[in-house]
This record gives C-alpha cells, structure tokens and sequence, in this order.
C-alpha cells in the first residue's frame, strides 16, 4: 500500500487524503496499485456519474482526443452548442455557459444575477440571499456565498453581497428583502451540508416570492443535478424552476465540466464582453458531456436510477436499524443518501473503508453515500454486507472501549 503522509509531498497540504492509491477502475469499483478492490459509493464526490470507464465515454473521448482537443471560444465549437441546447431542451434553461468546475459556474451565477439587475437599470440590486449549511465553492466569492466561517477565516475581507438565513425559514427570507435584493441562491439538497433536502413547499414559495419582487432565483444543483437524485435535475421532483442554475460534477462524468444555465430574460444582462473563459466548453470537454447525456437521457434510465436509490435506502434503513447506536436514520433524495450518525461520521467512513466500500463524510455528522448512476441492485447488496461487517466490528470496538 503506497502511502504518501501530505507532509512530505510537494502537493499543498489542504486535504486529508486516505492512503490509497487507485490504479484502475471499472464500472463501479476501484483497484489499488496493490491489487484491493473497493465499491466506490462515493463516485468521486457525485462525479462518476456513470462509474469508471464506462464504454461511451471512454469512445466519446479518445475519439476526439485524436481529432481535437482546443481551440478556444473565439471559434465555433460545434458540440458546445449541442450539448447547451440538449441541456436547454430538458431544462428551464434557454442560454448556458460553459465552465471547467462547480465553482466557475457559480461564479458565473452570481455575475448573471447582479448583471440582469444593472441591466434593467438597478445597480443598487447586489444582494443575494443564501441559507446555513450551504455550500458553493471556494472562489473568494463562493466561500462568501456559503458564508461558513471554517472556509472564510484568514482570506481577507469577506465578499459583500451575501446574506445568510436559517435553511428553510420563509419568515426569515420575507423579512431579508429590500431593495438591494437581487437573488435568492439555494441547493435544492445540502450535499456537503449533511444531505438535506429542501421540501417542495419552500422550493415553491421561493420561486412566488422572487416572482412577487422581481428577484431571480438561483438552483446551485451542481451535486444534485444531471440524474443524481432520479430526475435530470432535483428541482424537477418540485415543479419550482429558477431563473439561473450552476451545475457540475456529474455532467462530466469524471471530465471537469460546469455550466451556468439562465432563462433568456435572466441572462440578458450578459452582453457581448461581460464574462469569459479560456478552457470553458473545449472539444474534449463537450465530447464527454454529450456521452453522459446520451447515457442519462435514454429512455428509462432515470427510472431506473429511481427504483436502484429505493433499493438502496431501503437497504441503509435496515442498516441504521440494525445499529441504532452508531447511525440515527437515513436521509436524502435518490442517489445522495446520508447517513446521520451517533458515532463519528469519520470513523464510519473508516470503517466502511476497511470493509471495502468507499464513502464520503458530509456535514452534521452524516456520512454521504453517493454510488455511480448505474449501480446495480447486487452491488448494493454486496455493499450493504461489506457495511454491516464494518459496522459490528465498529459497534465492538465503541463497546469495548465504554468497557474499559
Ligand atoms: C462541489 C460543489 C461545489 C463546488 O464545485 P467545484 O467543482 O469543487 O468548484 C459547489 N456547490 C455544490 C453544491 C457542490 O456540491
């Protein structure tokens, strides 16, 4: 097992990294160079969205990467146009931007929502309003966004324009606006925030109060979007659509993609010069963000993705049932589940590791368990078996030590 502490690497040392290194992966599994295999339910952090080298996209992009890689969007590119209007049709959406990450996409949001409000003559409209336990990126703007104080602490001045609510508090969101309101941002699920759904109902009343103030709402389904929770995009379980969405992650499917989507009228203010990227939308990029969809949106494939999530939870309920004192319940929406535990979520996540399937801590003490669309019901219960083993040895190991 090559282990590499982060002390003695030249890489900077901002993640904890577990001593592993993958060689190769499959499907939903991983390999070690040394020859281990673990179920990923963790897919990269709700990347992987179809697992490792899935057959399409593996074609999709080596075929282009002999052809073209970059050209940058001073030229035409013909599958950025594809892909922003595959993204168009199946969305609210009638514009995209293309970004490389979560981050750039929210980016870009913001910069939407402030630029249709100067553009319609209300440069005073900054503000946006977000709530407690999200999360949107680590850009300066972003972090101000997610207002999380572990995240802003010793970067400077913290980026002006946000004001952060109480998760799902309507009382507090009617008294947040004046004049200066330009947006309302939320993730229809927390992911890092723990694995909480916001209800339809507070969807719903966003989307009436922004109509009522001419404010524009702002999805970031960068997490929950392309599939992940059982429709293309979580906002669609609600019926309540934004005006502006950020994604990310699993629409590249492993490749870095973001996008920022508008209605027409919110993306109005974005004229000729007003944003840019170098990378944004290139070839190989698009090449495997169209491959993914080509996967997502076939017919029955997120029917699918449905009934596979319900297997699964209803397997995770069993799991927090068999050990209530070490997981409380089981929380989330299709394939972004968490587990809320009693015990450390981080000795869970260890524990589970050990057994051999890979998940991911979140906020709140929840562990996220966030498999590749395509996971099958008998990789479920194989995870399933891995995790109770790794859960009674941890139950052991906790009584032991409440013994000595
Ligand atoms: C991951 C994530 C981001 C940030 O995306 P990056 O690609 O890491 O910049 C933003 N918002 C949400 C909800 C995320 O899950």
């Amino acid at each position: 097992m090559s282990t590499h502490p982060n002390h003695t690497t030249s890489i900077f040392n901002t993640f904890k990294r577990a001593p592993l290194s993958f060689e190769r992966g499959e499907g939903v599994r991983l390999f070690t160079d040394d020859g281990h295999e673990y179920l990923d339910f963790g897919a990269g952090i709700a990347v992987n969205s179809l697992g490792h080298a899935h057959p399409h996209l593996v074609e999709a992009l080596t075929a282009q990467a002999s052809r073209l890689w970059h050209v940058s969007n001073l030229y035409q590119i013909p599958d950025q146009e594809k892909l922003g209007q595959r993204l168009c049709d199946n969305t609210f959406a009638d514009k995209v931007f293309f970004t490389n990450s979560g981050a750039e996409a929210m980016e870009c949001a913001i910069k939407t929502a402030r630029r249709y409000h100067f553009h319609n003559g209300n440069p005073e409209k900054i503000d946006i309003l977000t709530f407690e336990g999200a999360f949107h990126g680590r850009t300066l703007a972003t972090i101000a966004a997610g207002g999380q104080e572990k995240y802003l602490e010793g970067f400077g001045p913290k980026t002006q324009g946000f004001v952060q609510l109480p998760f799902g508090d309507a009382d507090a969101v009617k008294n947040a606006i004046n004049e200066q309101t330009a947006a309302i941002l939320i993730e229809p699920v927390q992911g890092e925030g723990g694995v909480v759904p916001a209800s339809s109902g507070f969807l719903k009343f966003l989307r009436n109060i922004c109509d009522q103030h001419g404010l524009l709402l702002i999805y970031d389904e960068i997490q929950t979007g392309v599939g992940r929770t059982g429709k293309f995009f979580a906002y669609q379980w609600s019926g309540a659509a934004p005006d502006i969405m950020a994604i990310a992650k699993g629409i590249g499917g492993g490749f870095p993609i973001g996008a920022c989507l508008a209605t027409k009228e919110a993306a109005e203010g974005m004229v000729l010069g007003t944003h840019g990227t170098t990378f944004g939308g290139n070839p190989l990029a698009m090449a495997v963000g169209n491959a993914v969809l080509d996967v997502v949106l076939e017919e029955g494939f997120l029917e699918q993705v449905q009934q596979t999530a319900l297997y699964l939870r209803q397997q995770l309920a069993e799991l927090a049932d068999a050990f209530p004192q070490l997981i409380e319940n089981v929380r989330g929406e299709g394939m972004l589940l968490g587990l809320k535990c009693r015990a450390s979520n981080l000795d869970v996540v260890d524990a589970f590791r050990d057994a051999g399937v890979l998940s991911i801590p979140a906020g709140d003490n929840v562990v996220r368990l966030l498999p590749p669309l395509v996971v099958t019901i008998e990789d479920i219960r194989e995870a399933n078996n891995k995790m109770h083993q790794a859960l009674g040895k941890l139950s052991q190991k906790t009584n032991d030590g409440e013994k000595k």
